[in-house]
């Protein structure tokens, strides 16, 4: 395996509690000044609409049925542990006027 660059996000005054972490291997995963919306519900809760995510790959394209309809997204995993962190929109009948394809959703 090569080396591994791990992208490490600005911390505020209080130590970091804008930041969200891997929940197994903490490393950074998004800022929360990069959520865009938090009315997003999952299979197991709240969600968070993010425009840019760090640390991250992407799996394979995948249709899935949401709330809202069929949609093409893609797991999203940490670069580190590879625990699966939510997923990324591919495409979708823009019925997420906020979002763009590369926006990404974390649970
Ligand atoms: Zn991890």
């Amino acid at each position: 395996m090569g080396l591994l660059f791990v992208e490490v996000l600005p911390r505020d005054a209080t130590g970091g509690a804008d930041v969200l972490q891997c929940r197994r291997c903490r490393v950074d995963a998004a800022s929360v000044g990069a959520i865009l919306s938090r009315d997003f519900q999952g299979r197991i809760g709240r969600t968070y609409l993010f425009n840019r995510v760090v640390n991250i790959t992407l799996g394979p394209n995948e249709n899935r049925n949401f709330r809202t309809g069929l949609h093409t997204v893609n797991d999203i995993s940490c670069i580190c542990c590879q625990e699966i962190l939510g997923w990324r929109y591919v495409s979708y009948n823009d019925i997420f006027s906020s979002a763009s394809n590369d926006h990404c959703l974390i649970f």
